[in-house]
């Protein structure tokens, strides 16, 4: 997807499989309860398999006003085999009467290499939008705006908010790490 696109950018002179490139077939679990379990449960699944040095990543959007809900169950808030448009318009009327709009994203990437996992964290604080605004991006990026913009993530351009944004923060570190 675009997402690996992304980390591919960040990476160049690096070369990224996907774990469909490396030959895994299967459902990888994501079932922890924060996002550094899960980040170490995929990248230690496919490292069992392949090997090689593996990394995942997992991120999660955590409002204050919700006690940092959705968290990391960003993906599924709206229920099991929700979009991201359900999620959107749950999170929309939950917010609809609050006056503390802050949330952040945050990303976990883990590296195991070596036998050992090694962990890598990206930020960004903003706030909730009242509506959805801007067609770029996925997720939800319509309903976020980073701390210092007044657009939503959907309204920048990809390359701005790529370079700017939690998972380009963490892959950054794990860049760095690499060299
Ligand atoms: P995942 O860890 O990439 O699977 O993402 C978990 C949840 O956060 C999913 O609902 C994604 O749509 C959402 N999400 C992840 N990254 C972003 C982003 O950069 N912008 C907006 N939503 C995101």
């Amino acid at each position: 997807g675009h997402k690996l696109e992304e980390v591919r950018v960040i990476l160049s002179g690096i070369s990224v499989k996907s774990s469909g490139e490396a030959g895994i077939a299967e459902e990888i679990p994501e079932t922890g309860n924060t996002l550094e379990e899960n980040v170490f449960l995929k990248a230690n699944f496919v490292y069992r398999k392949t090997n090689s040095p593996c990394f995942a990543d997992d991120t999660g959007l955590f409002v204050d006003a919700l006690n940092g809900e959705p968290g990391v169950f960003s993906a599924r808030f709206a229920g099991e085999n929700c979009t991201s448009h359900d999620n959107i318009v749950k999170l929309i009327s939950l917010m609809k009467n609050k006056t503390n709009r802050s949330a952040h994203f945050k990303t976990v990437i883990c590296l195991v290499k070596n036998e050992t996992g090694n962990y890598f964290e990206g930020v960004i604080s903003g706030s909730i939008s009242h509506e959805p605004r801007g067609t770029n991006g996925f997720g939800y990026d319509s309903v976020f705006i980073p701390e210092g913009y007044s657009k939503t993530f959907a309204e920048l351009e990809p390359e701005e908010k790529n370079s700017l944004s939690h998972r380009a923060k963490a892959v950054k570190k794990m860049k760095e790490f690499l060299k």
